[in-house]
C-alpha cells in the first residue's frame, strides 16, 4: 500500500464516522477548514512522541501507541477545560514498519479513543524516516469564550485537588524497564524476579497464600502497564470544572506532581503546601513497590504520565465539587500559599521543600 492509498483509506474511515463537527473540509484538500463559533475560544495543542525517548517500540503494542498519541493531547485540552473536537496526526515510519500491520493497529487504537470523545481526524502528514518512529499529535477543541482554565490564576487560600490516582504510569515504566511486556491477551513477559526481602517495606507486602499473592501481583503488574501505555485523559472532569467555573487554575500531570505543581505555582506567582498522607497513591503501585524496594510516595510525587488533572478551587466552591466524574474520584491534597515558588509537603509533623523532580528533556 502506498501513501495515497493509505490516506484515502484514512479519509474513508473518517467519513464513515458520524461526529464531523463543523468540518467544512477534512482529509483530502490542502488544509482542513473548520467552522468556528463566535462565542467560543479555540484551544489547540501539539505533542511529539519519539521512539526511544517517549516510548519503546518493543514494549508498546501499536494499538496502545495510537491510543496514547491522542490521549496525551486530549489531556492538554482537558486541562484547559475545553471540549476536544478535531485532531491532526502526523507519523514518520521506517519502511520496514510501514510494510507491517503497525499502521493499521495504530489507527485502530487511535479511532477507538477518538470515537469515545467524538473527535474527528481532519488531517495529518506521513513520511518515511530513516531512524526512529516519530508521531506528532495535534488536537483542537473549544471552550465558551473567556472560560478556559489557565495555570496562572490560582490564589492563596485556594484548595488543591487531583483527580484519580498517581504513580501508576511511572511504576508501569519501571516494570517495562525490568522486562515486563503486554501482549494482545494481557501480560506476555514478566519483570525480572523481585528482590524479596532486600529493602522491602514491611507491611507493603500482600498477605495470603502464595497462589493468591501471585495472582494479585500479576493483576497489579498488568494494570500498571496499562496506566503507562494506555492513559485515560480526564476530559469529563475538565469540562465540568470549566463549565461550573469551579477550577481557578488547572494543569494536567504529565511530568509528575512535584514538577507540575511547581509549574502551576510559578505561573500563579504563589506557593503550595500539600499533605503527604493525602496523596492518592495508586494501590497497584503499593503492591508492586512493596515487592521491588521502590518508594510508592516518590513514584506518586515525581513519576510522570499519569495524565490526571491538578487544579485549585476557591474555598467557597469546595462544597460544589462533584464526588466523581466518569467514575473518577477526587483527592483534596493541600492549599495554595502566598509565598511565591515555595512548594512544600507536610509529612506527619515535618514540612519539606518539594523539589520538582519530574521528567524533563535535556536535563543537566
Ligand atoms: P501535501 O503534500 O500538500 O502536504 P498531503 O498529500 O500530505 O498534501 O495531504 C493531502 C491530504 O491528506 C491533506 O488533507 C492531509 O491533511 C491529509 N493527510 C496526509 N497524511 C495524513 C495522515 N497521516 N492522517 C490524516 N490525514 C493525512
Ligand atoms: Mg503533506
Amino acid at each position: 500500500m502506498n501513501e495515497f492509498d493509505f490516506i484515502r483509506r484514512l479519509s474513508d474511515q473518517t467519513s464513515s464516522r458520524k461526529h464531523s463537527a463543523r468540518v467544512l473540509a477534512g482529509i483530502g484538500d490542502d488544509a482542513a477548514v473548520l467552522g468556528g463559533l463566535a462565542d467560543r475560544n479555540t484551544v489547540i495543542t501539539t505533542d511529539l512522541l519519539v521512539e526511544g525517548i517517549d516510548f519503546y517500540r518493543d514494549a508498546t503494542p501499536p494499538r496502545l501507541l495510537g491510543h496514547k498519541a491522542l490521549a496525551i493531547s486530549l489531556s492538554d485540552i482537558a486541562a484547559m477545560g475545553a471540549r476536544p473536537l478535531w485532531s491532526l496526526l502526523t507519523i514518520g515510519l521506517p519502511a520496514d514498519i510501514w510494510a507491517t500491520n503497525f499502521k493499521e493497529e495504530f489507527y485502530e487504537g487511535y479511532f477507538v479513543l477518538a470515537d469515545k470523545y467524538g473527535v474527528t481526524l481532519v488531517g495529518g502528514d506521513l513520511s518515511e524516516v530513516k531512524g526512529e518512529i516519530v508521531i506528532d499529535s495535534i488536537v483542537m477543541g473549544e471552550v465558551a469564550a473567556g472560560s478556559a482554565t489557565w495555570r496562572s490564576s490560582a490564589s492563596p487560600g485556594d484548595q488543591i485537588f487531583v483527580t484519580g490516582t498517581l504513580g501508576g504510569a511511572a511504576a508501569g515504566l519501571k516494570l517495562i524497564e525490568m522486562g515486563a511486556r503486554l501482549g494482545p491477551d494481557g501480560l506476555s513477559s514478566l519483570p525480572a524476579p523481585s528482590k524479596r526481602g532486600a529493602g522491602t517495606e514491611p507491611g507493603a507486602v500482600a498477605t495470603g497464600s502464595l497462589a493468591e499473592t501471585q495472582t494479585s501481583e500479576l493483576k497489579a503488574i498488568e494494570a500498571l502497564l496499562h496506566r503507562q501505555l494506555q492513559p485515560q485523559p480526564r476530559v469529563g472532569w475538565g469540562l465540568v470544572l470549566s463549565q461550573e467555573r469551579l477550577a481557578t487554575a488547572m494543569i494536567d500531570i504529565s511530568d509528575g506532581l512535584s514538577s507540575d505543581l511547581a509549574h502551576l505555582c510559578e505561573a500563579s506567582n504563589a506557593g503550595a503546601l500539600i499533605q503527604s498522607a493525602l496523596i492518592p497513591i495508586d494501590h497497584d503501585v503499593i503492591t508492586m513497590c512493596g515487592r521491588r524496594a521502590l518508594d510508592p510516595l516518590m513514584l506518586a510525587l515525581n513519576g510522570g504520565e499519569d495524565f490526571e488533572l491538578l487544579f485549585t478551587v476557591h474555598p467557597d466552591n469546595v462544597g460544589r465539587l462533584p464526588k466523581r466524574v466518569d467514575g473518577v474520584e477526587l483527592s483534596h491534597i493541600g492549599e495554595v500559599t502566598c509565598e511565591p515558588f515555595a512548594v512544600r509537603i507536610a509529612e506527619k509533623d515535618r514540612v519539606w521543600d518539594l523539589q520538582p523532580q519530574g521528567f524533563s528533556h535535556f536535563k543537566e
